[in-house]
């Protein structure tokens, strides 16, 4: 089967990312992209993550086309394809409509540094990228302009959050994470008083990230708040 493990981490991470309770219903989707083939595997659209099998995981070209799958690709494919094309380190990318990180992005807000812990996105500010209709070219767009800036996450505005990484592990992570930290982000918010670290003091944290927690295999280390 067509990269036979990438469908079988978005099951997994999709049965997770449901029980983690980021992605209501359907919401959400996951894709993993091989850079040899230029091919990206991405979860169906509309399909319940307890019921998602490794064959349901479409396969698509980057430019939306389908390589292998008979189910329909999510609606998503484009905004994916998005990261791929920004960031040559990214594999895998997370979208979720997680609670706090969507009740900023109906805010209008972006994600800001009121906690260290944001240094795993490395940066400083997750931006919030203006509102366009989901799973339009139009949200790709403004996602691929909001990623010029450094960073790892998005907010939607008025739709979600978005996450990548090196790996499917490293990109739910920091899913995790920026959940985490909208959700103390919107406590400061509600309380009427918030302390956002400055760029000076976020850029000591990523450095920091860089040699925190466990020295893998490959000399990096597992770094991040929410190692997974
Ligand atoms: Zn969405």
């Amino acid at each position: 089967m067509l990269m036979e493990e990438a469908r079988n981490k978005i099951v997994e991470f999709g049965k997770r990312m449901s029980a983690d309770g980021l992605a209501p219903g359907t919401a959400g989707n996951i894709s993993i992209y091989d850079p040899e083939t230029g091919y990206m595997a991405i979860s169906p659209s509309g399909v319940p993550y307890d019921k998602t099998l490794p064959e349901d995981v479409v396969i698509l070209d980057l430019d939306g086309n389908v390589i292998d799958g008979d189910k329909k690709p999510s609606s998503e494919h484009g905004l994916h394809a998005v990261f791929y094309r920004t960031d040559p380190e990214a594999r895998a990318v997370v979208h979720n409509h997680s609670m706090y990180c969507t009740i900023l992005a109906c805010m209008g807000e972006p994600l800001r540094s009121v906690h260290y812990a944001l240094a795993e996105a490395q940066c400083s500010e997750i931006p919030l990228v203006p509102y366009h209709t989901f799973g339009t070219p139009e949200l790709a767009d403004a996602a691929a302009e909001a990623l010029k800036k450094k960073g790892h996450g998005l907010i939607l505005q008025n739709h979600g959050m978005c996450a990548y990484g090196p790996t499917i592990e490293s990109a739910y992570g920091l899913a995790l994470t920026m959940e985490w930290c909208a959700q103390v982000q919107w406590h400061c918010m509600a309380a009427g008083k918030m302390n956002v670290l400055t760029d000076e003091q976020m850029e000591v944290a990523m450095e920091h990230y860089k040699t925190y927690g466990q020295k893998k295999s490959d000399g990096s280390h597992t770094g991040g708040y929410s190692v997974v």
